[in-house]
């Protein structure tokens, strides 16, 4: 059997390991440190903007504060986007509140601006404005930013920006992680930069990243002796794991540039297959080519693409399951048009890893021409 192609695996630059040492020469074994704040400016010189950022556990652990900032709370209701990975939608639970899921686009894949304005007139009508409004840049495609902002702007809505999946994209030349009222980034195993596990929060004022930073270490009040005035969470970033990050946005720019080019050879390597139909950038959007993806023509196709390269040791896997499908969700509203249901019966995602080999992408093609000629 050859070697396992695997999905999106970490690819270190050599960097991290010189970071992590001055945690452990100078003792900042905690959730606080040199890393912290040197990886935190790393990322804002990154963003610009005027962006100001929190590096937190996780990017699930971003998006719950994110909504704590935005005031979301018990019986509140937050517009989510369905096509996306669950971490999206479970912290509005955690809130007390509940997801409205509303369906995407064809073009971008991402939340649908119409599908947007008709879940939030009907929520108005039906007695609650919702709260927020989670929009995803999925597989780091920018969502529709003009129109889904004119919509949001329209109703007063502030917008929480999952860019988990889009460091290093852009949308009409602005990076992705600056256009929310919040955004968060995730650095978890699979991204395209990671500290095994980590995320950020990203803010437009000061004021709003120090109440981040308040909540995410217990809610400490100033005070000598601990003293809690509001519920606090444990969800700093490791001076450690920080470590890893300030090697990894030394080449952020180059880990982009092999995952578009990844994408690109498979384009270009499958281009005349009449089945497969790659993910074009519109208009504007330029995508850091997360995970390349690609659409067949059906559920059963699809499948059988998949095992067949499971066969061979390749793993791939089906776009995300819309949450609307999801059995923990499957009492919330929703605002379908069958976009995302399509997209998920069609469509798989191959090895996009930024440190794949030549070699490894031609076994990927040749595995999926050998599919269609068999
Ligand atoms: C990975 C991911 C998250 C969560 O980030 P973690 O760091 O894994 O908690 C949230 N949203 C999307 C779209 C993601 O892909």
């Amino acid at each position: 059997m050859e070697s396992k192609i695997w999905l999106s695996s970490p690819h270190m630059s050599g960097k991290e390991q010189s970071y992590i040492n001055n945690a452990f020469e100078t003792n900042w074994i905690a959730p606080l440190g040199p890393n912290v704040n040197g990886f935190e400016s790393d990322i804002q010189n990154y963003l610009k903007e005027d962006s100001h950022v929190a590096a937190l556990s996780s990017g699930t652990a971003a998006i719950h504060i994110g909504l704590i900032l935005l005031k979301v709370g018990q019986g509140d209701e937050v517009i989510c986007q369905t096509k996306t990975f669950s971490a999206s939608a479970n912290p509005i639970v955690y809130q007390g509140a509940t997801p409205i899921f509303v369906d995407s686009e064809r073009d971008t894949w991402n939340m649908c601006p119409e599908q947007l304005e008709i879940a939030i007139k009907d929520r108005i009508d039906k007695g609650k404005k919702p709260k927020a409004i989670i929009a995803v840049h999925l597989y780091g495609m920018p969502y529709n930013v003009e129109e889904i902002h004119h919509v949001a702007n329209t109703y007063n809505i502030p917008i929480l920006e999952d860019s988990a999946e889009a460091l290093g994209s852009t949308y009409k030349s602005v990076k992705c992680g600056t256009f929310g009222d919040i955004a968060v980034l995730s650095f978890n195993g699979n991204k395209i930069i990671t500290t095994s596990g980590g995320g950020a929060i990203v803010t437009k004022n000061v004021e709003l990243k120090e109440k981040a930073v308040f909540l995410a270490t217990q809610a400490r009040d100033k005070a000598v002796e601990y003293l809690h005035s509001s519920i606090g969470y444990n969800y700093r970033l490791s001076n450690v794991l920080a470590g890893i990050g300030r090697g990894q946005m030394e080449v952020l720019d180059s880990r982009v540039d092999a995952r578009r080019q990844n994408f690109n050879t498979y384009r270009e390597h499958l281009k005349d297959i009449e089945e497969l139909q790659f993910f074009d950038e519109p208009e504007g959007c330029f995508s850091n080519r997360w995970l390349s993806c690609l659409l067949t023509s059906s559920e059963t196709m699809r499948e059988s693409i998949r095992l067949a390269l499971e066969k061979v040791n390749i793993e791939t896997r089906p776009l995300w399951k819309p949450m609307h499908q999801q059995p923990v969700f499957k009492d919330a509203p929703k605002y379908l048009n069958g976009v995302s249901d399509d997209l998920f019966e069609k469509g798989l995602c191959l090895p996009s890893g930024s440190n794949l080999t030549e070699n490894e992408i031609n076994r990927v093609t040749s595995a999926i021409k050998t599919y269609f000629r068999a």
